[in-house]
């Protein structure tokens, strides 16, 4: 049982007890109905308390029941809350810590609600590409009104249970209590022990909002807001049934659409994005009891880009860093831009000064390597340069107190060779921070085959402390993310080839839901990066070919926005894009130098050709075990990548279409003029998966 149940002054006290948030699985939701059943029959209680054992009172349902019978095992959720409503003696929900999704839609049930401040509120059901499933719809705008409910339905953010206690009108909270929630919880119910009727929110009328075009105009804020997303527009849809039907039929109506939104593709993109942002953080081998080292003091070597981001990471989670650089300006400078974005941050009012003040004390700097020698984890982001790496490396190996992490942020070196610098390779990691490093949210955790278990796991803990979401790679160029990148950019230049533009990629790849097309993302970030890499590889390899097309432009100098021409042409001072007449004219030169004719190539195809094109790079990840699960791919370019999370995925969106039509898609690929057949040849795990009617997740 995940209740217990105990009478205390005449009240009946049910406190949901299923850690770790009270989750309303199967055994919680029988737990109630069978304490309210006690509690009916037993002459001497007057009243029901319902509360949560731990640090809250209920988190919703129990994610671990989700795709398992037991989640529609009886009684339901909404049995439960008509159960508590049908009482006949008085139920007072009294709420502490969180009390979110399913769980708020049980304290809806309630008769009153008692809170203690603090506490967050919340139906982020929208989060999962779902309505709220158990009323709360209905009842919530009948709390605290149409236009307060919507805003916390669509957007699923939290609202401190004080805020909402002080809304003119509002009946969510009967009482906010300081002090011992029982206590004040038993002492409320036998004050109002005697009241009848019992208020229910069922009898309370919704007041229609003031504006007739208030849901329309909701849903063309959202259409914008929440691009392409279906969730948003059906809570809008849910939360007018609440104004224009009778709770009964609303609750019916929330049903309908809560039932076709699950069996969806969003939402089904979205709960695999948010149980695979969970398993992200498992590694096979790596046991969750493995010993973590103690990182209290982090030092950062080089104030540049990344340095400077990474750095604000850690004094973001309150931990103190020591930055090293070469020479004082540049540390003068890296300080700079770190204050400027903090400034930038208090300005608009989304900082604090004392916490600004808070952070950059504890940020300290430092010319000397004997300053850092007592810090717990290093991490490196000097210039992308092995000799350069490797003097450091080797001075950190003298220098560093034993035991300490040493962290590389190389995003193309070999990290079990930066490892081999020192005599401690066991202690080397590569902890690859995406750019701006303090606003994305992926780390590639690189695992070298000297990493050892206790660094894996200490650095995964890191990784949450500083709100990132990290993704365990093995040692390969590129890692997961640029590997599977290239993929998608030699697609890109392909498609320009055979008879697309540049403006007709970029769109399709934005319909689709990409942040940016590939195009767009070259110029942003500087097309001599790619260039220069180029380069290297043919000279490391010469076997391997590339379209000239991305070399042809670069050879123009349209290195990109910082320039201002790239793939478009940029007009002073603006990043709109315009398209080029030089960028197409080199298109056609290659196309005529290759003798390709150009056809009309549709949108969808330009958009299953770049993402399958990952597809078939990130099989090939997963036979060579550099990811361990598909879902560690999609973890990959959903957070750092701009891949619509709504779409899960590129491994995911390949397991929606099937894999067998995969294959035939790419086979269609390779045979059509100008089709690369060794390209779209189905990498061994692909082709295996598909055969065996099997998916990637
Ligand atoms: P950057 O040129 O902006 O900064 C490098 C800094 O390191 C400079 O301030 C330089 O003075 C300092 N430096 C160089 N040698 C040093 C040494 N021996 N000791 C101390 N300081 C030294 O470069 P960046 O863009 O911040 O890149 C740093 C690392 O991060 C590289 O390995 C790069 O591949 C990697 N990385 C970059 C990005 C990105 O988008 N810029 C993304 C991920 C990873």
């Amino acid at each position: 049982m995940s209740t217990s149940y105990q009478v205390t002054h005449g009240v009946a006290v049910i406190t949901l007890d299923n850690p770790p948030v009270n989750g309303l699985g199967q055994s919680t939701r029988a737990g109630i109905v069978d304490g309210l059943a006690q509690a009916q029959a037993d002459a001497a209680v007057q009243a029901v308390v319902l509360i949560g054992a731990g640090k809250v009172f209920c988190g919703g349902a129990d994610i671990r029941e989700f795709g398992s019978p037991k989640a529609f095992a009886a009684p339901g959720l909404h049995d439960v809350i008509l159960a508590l409503e049908a009482s006949g003696k008085p139920v007072v929900a009294a709420i502490h810590g969180v009390v979110m999704g399913g769980g708020l839609e049980l304290a809806l049930g309630c008769h009153y609600r008692v809170a203690v401040p603090g506490t967050q509120v919340a139906l982020p059901e929208v989060n999962l590409g779902l309505v709220p499933g158990a009323g709360g719809t209905q009842r919530l705008p009948r709390v605290v009104g149409v236009e307060a409910a919507l805003q916390m339905i669509t957007t699923g953010a939290s609202v401190p249970a004080e805020k909402l206690a002080k809304a003119p009108g509002q009946k969510l909270f009967d009482r906010i209590v300081d002090g011992d929630l029982l206590a004040a919880a038993v002492s409320f119910a036998q004050d109002i022990a005697a009241v009848r009727p019992l208020p229910t929110v069922r009898d309370l009328a919704v007041a229609a909002p003031a504006d007739p075009e208030f849901f329309k105009q909701a849903r063309a804020d959202l259409a914008k807001s929440r691009r392409n997303l279906e969730a948003p527009q059906r809570c809008v849809d849910c939360v007018e049934a609440a104004v224009t039907q009778s709770l009964d039929d609303g609750i019916a109506f929330e049903r309908d659409v809560f039932t076709k939104l699950v069996a969806g593709d969003q939402s089904r993109a979205l709960r695999h994005a948010f149980f695979g942002e969970r398993a992200a953080s498992k590694i096979p081998d790596v046991p969750d009891s493995t010993p973590l080292r103690k990182i209290e003091k982090v030092a950062v070597i080089g104030a540049g880009t990344m340095g400077g981001g990474i750095t604000m990471c850690f004094l973001n989670a309150g931990v103190p860093v020591t930055l090293l650089e070469m020479k004082q300006e540049a540390i003068d400078r890296g300080v700079g831009i770190i204050r400027k974005n903090y400034e930038a941050q208090v300005a608009k009012g989304k900082l604090a000064q004392d916490k600004y003040e808070a952070r950059m004390a504890l940020l300290s700097t430092t010319l000397s390597y004997d300053d850092i020698a007592q810090a717990d984890m290093v991490i490196e982001a000097v210039f992308e340069d092995f000799g350069v790496k490797s003097q450091v490396f080797a001075k950190l190996d003298q220098v560093m107190k034993p035991g300490a992490i040493l962290a590389s942020n190389t995003s193309t070196l070999d990290v079990d060779k930066i490892a081999e610098v020192t005599q401690r390779p066991s202690d080397v990691v590569g902890l690859h921070f995406f750019s701006p490093a303090n606003v994305m949210r992926l780390l590639e955790v690189v695992r070298s085959k000297h990493t050892a278990k206790d660094v894996m796991a200490t650095v995964m803990a890191v990784a949450k402390k500083i709100k990132k979401v990290a993704v365990v790679s093995g040692v390969c160029d590129g890692f997961i993310g640029n590997r599977m990148f290239e993929q998608y950019v030699r697609q890109s230049f392909a498609l320009l080839e055979e008879g697309a533009s540049v403006p007709q990629v970029d769109k399709a790849a934005e319909a689709f839901g990409f942040a940016m097309g590939p195009f767009r993302v070259g110029d942003l970030a500087g097309n001599d990066i790619g260039f220069a890499i180029r380069k290297r590889r043919r000279l490391e390899q010469p076997d391997v070919e590339y379209s000239p097309v991305g070399d042809a432009i670069c050879e123009l100098g349209r290195f990109g926005q910082k320039v201002g021409k790239g793939w478009y042409d940029y007009e002073a001072g603006k990043r709109e894009p315009v398209p080029s007449a030089e960028v197409q004219a080199c298109i056609d030169k290659v196309r005529l130098e290759k003798g390709i004719t150009p056809r009309a190539i549709s949108d969808e195809e330009i958009v299953q050709r770049l993402v399958l094109a990952m597809v078939n790079e990130g099989a090939k990840i997963l036979e060579e075990g550099i990811a361990s699960k598909a879902s560690d791919i999609d973890m990959v370019y959903l957070t750092g990548y701009g891949f619509p999370l709504y779409r899960g995925g590129p491994m995911l969106y390949a397991d929606m279409i099937g894999l067998p039509k995969v294959v035939e898609l790419m086979k269609g690929f390779a045979g059509q003029p100008g089709g690369d057949s060794a390209f779209w040849t189905p990498a061994p795990r692909l082709a295996r998966l598909a055969a065996e009617g099997k998916t990637f997740n």
